[in-house]
């Protein structure tokens, strides 16, 4: 099963909350969206053609909790040590960018990097989840790319510019239910311009999804529909304007971004927000 957020309003941006009137929720069957109530209650028995929507993020997070360093191979690669408990960081749900639309790539940097990753989707409130419990409080799995300003990362020494950028987390398309996927045995593959950059199974992550759910709700609660990225394998590498990044994951499908330059600010008062 497939899970979508969408609007049929296809100048609407990524960042739309659920408040807004023009957001809905949908199950998408072969191709066609039935939509559904908030969070994909039950079925109002409308339904739209694939083509005649645009897919938003397929969550609408609170919060979008990050791992660093998840895969031995990628900690190597940047040259970093392995850690003993997981290294967790923010991305503000600004941040948040649909399947198809553009990473703008900023101005302030000079390296962006792509960041293939297994994205999780936060079901029910969760609080001091235990290991064993934690499973019950995931709704699904998503594809993220955790786009990051690699100049700006090594040159602040903490995270919140070269992570927050607006257009740096395409999620997507959908979600697929926990219960249709074994998530610590899929494989992962990011593309840049057809060429593969980025493969790895799950099963390689140094903390699997359990042990991050536990660790992070140890700190704060967790929402319904709060995003887990759970940390890129070896591979990394920049994107330059005019490339195609695709993360693929076994059993959930493709999330693919086109890549443009930002293009000149427009500054704007307060009071055009
Ligand atoms: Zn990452």
């Amino acid at each position: 099963m497939r899970l979508v957020r969408f609007t049929l309003d296809h100048s609407l941006p990524a960042t739309a909350p659920d408040s807004s009137p023009q957001v809905k929720y949908g199950v998408l069957q072969d191709d066609t969206v039935w939509e559904t109530g908030w969070f994909w209650q039950q079925s109002t028995g409308a339904a739209w053609p694939l083509k005649e929507v645009r897919l938003l993020p397929p969550c609408w997070p609170s919060k979008i909790v990050c791992v660093g360093r998840n895969y031995h191979e990628h900690a190597k690669e940047l040259g970093n040590p392995v850690l003993a408990e997981p290294l967790i960081f923010l991305k503000p749900p600004s941040a948040l960018s649909a399947h198809a639309d553009p990473i703008l790539y900023p101005r302030l940097a000079t390296r962006v990097d792509y960041e293939g990753e297994l994205g999780v989707v936060i079901g029910r409130r969760a609080r001091h989840v235990s290991v064993e419990e934690a499973a019950q409080y995931i709704l699904g799995y998503t594809c993220v790319n955790d786009v990051t300003a690699r100049d700006l990362q090594k040159k602040d020494g903490q995270w919140t510019r070269a992570k927050g950028f607006d257009t740096f987390c395409p999620v997507g398309p959908w979600i697929v239910p926990a219960g249709e996927l074994r998530a610590q045995q899929l494989s992962l593959r990011t593309w840049v311009n057809g060429e593969k950059r980025q493969e790895a199974s799950t099963a390689e992550m140094i903390f699997p999804v359990a042990q991050i759910i536990a660790y992070i709700t140890a700190v704060m609660t967790l929402e319904p529909g709060d995003l887990i990225c759970t940390g890129t394998p070896a591979g990394v590498g920049p994107l330059e304007p005019g490339a195609v990044v695709r993360v693929e994951i076994e059993g959930i499908g493709v999330l693919e971004n086109p890549v443009r330059s930002e293009p000149p600010p427009r500054y704007t008062s307060t009071s055009d927000v």
